[in-house]
Parts: C-alpha cells; structure tokens; sequence
C-alpha cells in the first residue's frame, strides 16, 4: 500500500492526503457527537454502527480499514482474522482497558491496535467516590423517600469515611488518584499493586499484600486490569479473610470480582456494601434499555435486590473531559495511521 505521507513526492508533486474509512461499532448519539467534533478537519471518514462487535456483525466493517470499538466489542482471534481478511489495518479502542483484544491475533493477522491510554484518570476516581458516599450514605434510598414526601431516617444510618482505612488495588492513575481523594476525606489508604507508585506513596499510601489489605480495610476499591492474573480476583476465599463489614467498590472491570461469592458474602451479612459500574456478565445488558421488557440475567437481578448494592452501567469514565480527550485522543492515533507515522498509544503483544 502506498504511505500517503502529506509531504511532497520525489516529483514534487503533493502526495493525495489519504482519509480512511472507519468503521465505528457501538455508537451511541454522545459518541457520535464528540467524535464528529474531534474530526472536524476531516481526518477520516466516520461510518457509525449501532452494533456491537461480534461475530454475527464483523461483516459490517467489510472495505474499512479502521474498526474503531468500544468496552464491550469482542476482539478475538475469529474476529480479527475475518476483520484483517475484509481490509481492516487498525483497531481504535475508544477505552484503556483491552482485556477484550486478542493482541496475540491481531498482531498474527497484519491489525495494530490503539488504546485511549489515558484520559482523565478523575472521572472515573471520582465516580467511584460518588458510589461510595451513595451507598455509606444511603443517598439513593433517601431520594427515593423524599420524592415520596418521607421524611423519615430508620433504615439510613452511615458510618463516617474520617478515620477509615480504604485499600486501592492497582494504583496506577486512577486508582492514585481515588486515594488522593480519599486522603482528603481523613481515609488511611493502603495500596496492592505489583509496581509501587512514587505519587502514591507520595499520599502517604503503604503498600501491602492483597490478604493484608482486605483484612485491613473498612473499603476496597478495584483499580487494576483485568489480566488472566487478576480474573476472579475478588472470590470466595479471599471474601472469607475480608473485615466483616467491608465495603467493595468495583470501577475497573467486572471479571475481577465473583459476583456469585459477593452474593453469598452479602447474603451472609458478611459483606457491608457493594458499589459497582462493572459486571462481568455486562456486555449482555449494558448500554440499553430493558425498562419495558425483562433482563434474563437473574445473578444482576439478585445483586440489584440488595439494599446495600449500587450499580451503575459502565459509566465512570462519561464526563464531558473525558469523552473529549477519548474522541481526540482516537482521531489522533487514526491520523497517525493514515500518515504512517509512529502510533503513539499503539499497545503490542507482550
Ligand atoms: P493504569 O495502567 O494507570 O493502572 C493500573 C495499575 O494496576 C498499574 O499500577 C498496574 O501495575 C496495576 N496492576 C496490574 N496488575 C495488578 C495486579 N495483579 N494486582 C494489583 N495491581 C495490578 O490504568 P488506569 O488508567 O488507572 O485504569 C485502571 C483500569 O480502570 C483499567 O484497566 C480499566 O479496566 C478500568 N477503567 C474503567 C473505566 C470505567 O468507565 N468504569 C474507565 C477507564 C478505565
């Protein structure tokens, strides 16, 4: 294929700027706003798909060069070898987490792969304070109560965060930058993380064992990927040895955690709360409605059922910012591409 480098040939002739086709899967109305305004110099060519990406809909990318997906697009072998064999070069994740790509296949099959690697690290920190003081709080009971004109307190009594330990498992940016806040909430906060971050440190975190941590904490939240390594993470054993009364924040990805043991802990009263925007099970459900018909899936029915559960859909990281820094982040990395020059947030197979 020709490098449609926008300098000038050897003739001296401008070379054709080259505009590749992408084809977007998962595409809601917000992505289609901020990511028409990031390509408003015309980068490359947006065809949006309501679908998600999949192996009944990998044909939809047919004649694009560049799939662009989302957190709950399925990148595996299969898929990749079909999107390669239909033309596709690159893979754009509109996400930092990229448990969901074959790397190994995609680098087996010509694709290169690029990831948001950072964008604001604060939505979603900040999300998973919000679902914490909801849930310690009871915020979402109160607002139910009041609408309904009860004015009542039995059944919302808190506890304060001042004075509590709150373990950080990963703490890379996000999971600092929670504990940054957390320091300011007057938390103790310990980190589990197999490289330890200077900036963590910096807050005044120790680092300990993950065992240390759970029988430590009044709160752990969830901030490491999701790897064959940390799958499952959060089971049944490790529930056993947790301080009874743990409260467990969710924000990274739903594989991380049980949920069947959670639901168990929760149903021996041995867990005090679960708060969470992830669910392993989720690509079933998230991101549509089912207000007006049935979720079959009776395991996020049950955790719903709880008092003491928060869910959110996938949406910590939806901040203006954020979406911003995502969409520009990933017209960038297609820019690069298309001028064959170094992709900055390209991820490679370890
Ligand atoms: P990051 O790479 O900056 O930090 C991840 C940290 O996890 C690193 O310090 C790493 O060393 C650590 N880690 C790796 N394996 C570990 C293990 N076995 N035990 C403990 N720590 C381990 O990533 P980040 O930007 O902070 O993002 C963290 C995760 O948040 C992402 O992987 C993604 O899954 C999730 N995320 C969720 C949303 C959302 O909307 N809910 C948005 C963005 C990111």
């Amino acid at each position: 294929m020709r490098n449609a480098s926008p300098q000038a040939e050897d003739d001296g002739a401008p070379a054709a700027r080259r505009v590749p086709d992408v084809a977007v899967f998962s595409a809601k109305a917000y992505d289609r706003q901020f990511l028409d305004a990031a390509n408003d110099a015309g980068v490359c060519r947006l065809h949006y798909l309501e679908a998600a990406l999949d192996a009944d809909t990998v044909g939809l990318a047919a004649g694009r060069e560049v799939a662009c997906v989302f957190v709950n697009d399925v990148a595996n072998a299969d898929i990749l070898k079909t999107l390669a064999a239909n033309g596709t070069r690159l893979l754009a994740l509109r996400c930092t987490g990229f448990n969901n790509v074959d790397l190994a296949a995609a680098r087996a099959h010509g694709i290169r792969v690029v990831r948001v690697t950072t964008y604001s690290p604060y939505s979603v920190a900040e999300h998973a304070v919000a679902l914490l003081l909801s849930l310690v709080r009871r915020i979402p009971r109160a607002w139910y109560r009041t609408r309904d004109g009860n004015f009542t307190l039995d059944g919302l009594l808190g506890f304060d965060l001042h004075g509590r330990t709150v373990a950080v498992v990963g703490t890379g940016r996000i999971g600092t930058e929670f504990a940054r806040i957390m320091t300011g909430f007057g938390c103790t906060v310990l980190g589990h993380d197999a490289l330890e971050n200077p900036a963590f440190l910096a807050l005044g975190g120790r680092y300990v064992g993950l065992d240390e941590a759970l029988a430590q904490a009044d709160v752990v939240s969830l901030h490491c990927p999701l790897t064959p390594q940390t799958h499952h993470l959060i089971d049944a054993p490790r529930l056993v040895t947790c301080k009874p009364g743990l409260i467990l924040v969710n924000t990274s990805r739903g594989a991380l955690v049980d949920t069947d043991s959670v639901i168990e802990a929760l149903k021996a009263e041995h867990l005090g709360g679960v708060a969470i925007d992830v669910y392993e099970q989720e690509a079933d459900v998230f991101y549509r409605d089912w207000s007006s018909s049935i979720v079959a899936d009776d395991t996020l029915e049950r955790l719903l059922s709880f008092h003491n559960v928060i869910v959110t859909g996938h949406q910590a990281f939806f901040t203006r910012e954020a979406m911003s820094t995502i969409s520009r982040t990933t017209i960038a990395s297609i820019g690069q591409f298309a001028r064959g020059e170094r992709l900055t947030d390209e991820l490679v197979a370890a």
